[in-house]
């Protein structure tokens, strides 16, 4: 088939990956003139993982960035443990494949890379879509410099503020949800003792929490949250000012030399959308942010839209005839587990920050002594997410 692709992100990458490989003619068009991922990492779990092994990636993603031994949820003013999930090894041997954390800038340049050998020039960079006729047995977009280019079908993976979206089911702003990230890479001595400890670092507070984890070994990256009632600035990503990050934090001691160390934060201001009722109509289709836009406190967004790509490879057929019943098979299979997960990122937010000492106590108390009882079963609360999606441990390729 003819395959359109409207934004190169990380789900429109993957699926374009995923679909050139099964043979099929793929156009990827990106408004941006070049592929620059904002400075900062990204975890990927093994549900990830698997996919990027099975596109033959996997490796080259591994190698370019960390394996964490474990995520650490902390208490941020005391920095005492609350709970430790086991990774590295352990998540290999559980989930069938590593955790890693990376620089975004790495696993694009990969992506793209594997996409050119799979489908030469399938990428046209500089190319915003401006306008779409959606037709019951095709589409035709029309490109901001004018070209018309037509498709069997249309795939939205254009983000949070997808123009495709808004095409197929009208205009809907996102929604703020009342947090404000800080993200900077930060250059360390790993042999510094006030290093942040390695692994994945969550450091929890009243109405604020912070991540740390290394991308590279004398790289940290930071994100750090905060509270906001609403969003008045222009824009969504701004230069911030480290004095008022360090503010934001104060009496966080063991993250104070870390804090010192950021020249030039960025604010994000944090967007999502409720779970949607549709993604496709006639011959266009939406992936990623675009259809299930998600709060980072579970590190799975652009999981999500590498899941997407995968999935949608292994069930449209190779001809134009029934794609109807693969774009709805599609929804059924991937909305619930989506929609899932968008709800554990919101509720991970509010139990991250919550205030009431008696209230933390009571949930992070019976967590942490079962976690150091039992590791196994604390995975185990984790094997619908890092051992589910398309590459399923438990159960197959497309559950
Ligand atoms: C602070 C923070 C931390 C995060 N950490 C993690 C993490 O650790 N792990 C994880 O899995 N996820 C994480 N995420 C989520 C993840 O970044 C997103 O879910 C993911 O990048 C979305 O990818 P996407 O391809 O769907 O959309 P995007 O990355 O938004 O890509 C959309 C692309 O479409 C292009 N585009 C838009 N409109 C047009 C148009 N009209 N024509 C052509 N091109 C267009 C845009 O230029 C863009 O390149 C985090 C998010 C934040 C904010």
């Amino acid at each position: 088939m003819r395959i359109l692709i409207a934004g190169a992100g990380i789900a429109g990458l993957a699926a374009a990956l995923a679909l050139a490989r099964k043979g099929h003619d793929v156009r990827i068009i990106e408004q941006a003139p070049a592929l620059e991922e904002v400075g900062a990492g990204l975890q990927l779990g093994p549900n990830a993982m698997r996919v990027l092994d099975a596109l033959g990636i996997g490796e080259a993603v591994a190698a370019a960035g960390q394996s964490p031994a474990a995520i650490t949820l902390r208490d941020g003013r005391s920095a005492r443990e609350i709970l430790k999930v086991p990774l590295g090894d352990a998540a290999r041997r559980r989930w069938g494949a590593a955790y890693v954390t990376l620089h975004r800038a790495d696993l694009v340049a990969i992506l793209a890379e594997a996409l050119e050998q799979a489908g030469p020039g399938a990428l046209n960079l500089g190319t915003e879509l401006a306008t779409i006729d959606n037709r019951a047995d095709g589409v035709a977009v029309t490109t901001a410099s004018g070209e018309t280019l037509t498709a069997n079908l249309l795939i939205g993976a254009d983000g949070v503020r997808s123009a495709v979206r808004a095409h197929l089911f009208g205009p809907e702003t996102p929604r703020f949800t009342g947090h404000v990230a800080w993200r900077a890479l930060v250059r360390i001595n790993p042999a510094d003792p006030a290093a942040p400890p390695p692994g994945v670092g969550a450091w929890l507070g009243p109405r604020r929490h912070a991540v740390t984890y290394r991308i590279r070994p004398n790289l940290v990256n930071l994100v750090a949250v905060t509270e906001q009632s609403d969003w008045r600035e222009e824009g969504w990503n701004l230069p911030g000012d480290a004095d008022r990050l360090c503010a934001d934090f104060a009496g966080w001691s063991a993250l104070a030399p870390l804090l010192a160390r950021v020249e030039r934060p960025l604010r994000w201001a944090l967007f999502d959308r409720k779970p949607m009722r549709a993604w496709h109509r006639n011959r266009a289709l939406l992936i990623g942010d675009a259809c299930h836009p998600m709060l980072p406190f579970l590190a799975q967004g652009a999981a999500m839209g590498i899941e997407d790509g995968y999935a949608l490879a292994e069930l449209l057929p190779l001809e134009g005839e029934a794609i109807e019943p693969a774009l709805s098979r599609f929804f059924a299979l991937r909305q619930p587990r989506t929609a899932r997960i968008q709800a554990m990122a919101r509720s991970n937010g509010v139990d991250f920050h919550e205030g009431n000492p008696l209230a933390t106590l009571a949930m992070r108390l019976p967590l942490g002594r079962a976690a150091s009882a039992r590791p196994d079963a604390v995975m185990a609360r984790w094997d619908w997410l890092y051992g589910g999606g398309p590459l399923s441990v438990h159960s197959g390729i497309l559950a």
